[in-house]
């Protein structure tokens, strides 16, 4: 079954189909392909196969009975620990939640079950998603595929590598400022970040609220579209969710296949700090688009030079008031040398929190401290309306805009562990997106010499994933950089 386990999930849905194989037989191959890897990957943080198998032979009695819920049904899909699965372990990577066990299902994991995929895992992460390459999570630090000295990116670390690698064909992860993006740009893979209340967050650890969004790793972007109309929708639970129907984005993608768009490149996302490799292959794509009879237009956004800075305030910001609740009250993690209830919040905190959630909560509560919060936050904030209208602007001439995802290819694990501002800096072409609240993409586009993927960025429109979605397929289909496979 070693041959299953790279293949697209364009062709796992025409093999479950035709019966080449079923489901089981599916999940089982990367089952074994998994327990083949984590030694060396790292990617799960953990897994429940009996439930899993379950889940796989109940698809496969749908199947022969006609009745399969939707397209992707049988098809195994990894989740970040970040959701909430009923049942299994949720640790958003924290030590504070290390034995915390889901009450219910988050609403886009009632919609995985409801479209008949099968859960297999909970992938690793950085504590709370704050940060951009796995070493930040209090477990285990998760290899890139493609050379396991490296970092495979972050947040959403498990949930790209665990793809790359063929551990499972489709994976869930959350983006509050690349953290879907930058990963599957290391690790040369497609991830999707839909636009700002496309997909509820009800039921995913809260981080920084007005910034989270969940999101799609695949190998295709055909595969990372269908999984991303199951989980679109408004829904109740979530008052920020958007009230919008949702396009069938596949159906949309290949409608627009021969379509000549307006593409943006703004100048401020190729200045110095973007490696040579990574310029070279970006600029190649944009020449593929230009060959294609694209319209390639020289861009400006001014205020992106303030976006690191606007995105740590109001991040850790909304971080410091989130994460209030890992009291030692409730949900799990309580110091055993506390006595009084002052130690109790004291001491499960400083024991449960790792460094870098800990600075991040000190940065929030202080540019919203009385005295700071006008100079801090509520600046940020004003600076963050520019971010959005310079990208309003841009957009009334262009239907999307181009860029690097990453500034450079995945760095060494250690090597930015020390300096968290060079970490920050990983992000500098993410962030801003989620700022404005709009819909990205990474696709890859290229290898280094020393055999490292390179990603390729899209933003759209708000609510224009259809747009970003089209404009990826169109270079994919002449390219195959994400059909490569990673040895190791
Ligand atoms: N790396 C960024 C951070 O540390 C983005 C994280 C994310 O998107 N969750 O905050």
């Amino acid at each position: 079954m070693d041959e299953l386990i790279f293949k697209t999930p364009e062709e796992l849905i025409q093999g479950l189909n035709s019966k080449a194989f079923s489901s089981t037989e599916l999940t089982q191959a990367y089952i074994k392909r998994t327990k083949e890897v984590e030694p060396k990957l790292k990617a799960f943080l953990s897994f429940d196969e009996d439930k899993t198998l379950q889940e796989a032979k109940a698809s496969d009695e749908r199947r022969a009975q006609g009745k399969s819920l939707s397209e992707l049904d049988g098809i195994p899909v990894g989740l970040k620990d970040i959701f909430a699965e009923k049942g299994q372990p949720l640790t958003c990577g924290s030590r504070i939640l290390e034995k915390f066990i889901s009450p219910y299902d988050a609403t886009l994991v009632k919609r995985l079950k409801a479209a008949g995929l099968v859960l297999w895992g909970r992938l690793n992460m950085d504590e709370f998603a704050m940060g951009s390459s796995s070493e930040n999570s209090a477990f285990q630090v998760t290899s890139n595929p493609w050379d396991l000295e490296r970092i495979p990116g972050g947040s959403s670390s498990g949930s790209a590598a665990a793809v790359a690698a063929g551990e499972v064909p489709l994976s869930l992860g959350t983006d509050t400022g690349g953290s879907i993006r930058q990963p599957a740009a290391l690790c040369g893979i497609v991830g999707i970040k839909p636009t700002y209340g496309r997909i509820s967050r009800y039921g995913i650890v809260a981080y920084a609220s007005s910034l989270d969004q969940a999101g799609t790793f695949a190998r295709t972007t055909r595969g990372a579209a269908q999984l991303l109309k199951i989980l679109c929708g408004s829904d109740k639970k979530d008052a920020t969710s958007a009230r919008k129907s949702v396009p069938d984005f596949v159906a949309e993608m290949d409608k627009n296949r021969d379509r000549k768009w307006v593409l943006g490149v703004p100048e401020e996302y190729f200045g110095e700090g973007l490696e040579a490799e990574t310029r070279t292959a970006v600029e190649s794509a944009i020449e593929f688009y230009r060959k294609q009879g694209y319209t390639i237009k020289p861009v400006h956004l001014p205020s992106m030079e303030y976006a690191i800075p606007v995105y740590y305030i109001t991040a850790n910001a909304e971080a410091s008031s989130n994460l209030a609740r890992y009291d030692g009250i409730r949900y799990t993690y309580r110091s055993p040398n506390a006595h009084t209830v002052d130690e109790i919040f004291d001491f499960s905190r400083s024991e449960g929190f790792g460094a870098e959630v800990k600075r991040r909560i000190l940065l929030g509560t202080y540019v919203l401290s009385s005295g700071y919060y006008d100079a801090f936050y509520g600046k940020a904030q004003k600076v963050r309306r520019l971010i959005y209208n310079d990208f309003m602007r841009v957009f009334s001439e262009v239907d999307a805009i181009v860029t690097p995802t990453s500034p450079a290819p995945a760095f060494k694990k250690g090597e930015r562990t020390a300096n968290p501002l060079a970490m920050y800096l990983s992000d500098i072409y993410t962030v801003s997106v989620n700022l404005a609240g709009l819909p990205g993409i990474s696709i890859p586009c290229g290898f280094t010499k020393s055999r490292l993927p390179i990603g390729l960025q899209l933003i759209g429109k708000p609510f224009e994933e259809s747009t970003i979605l089209s404009i990826a397929n169109a270079f994919e289909q002449q390219h195959s950089f994400n059909l490569e496979v990673p040895q190791f």
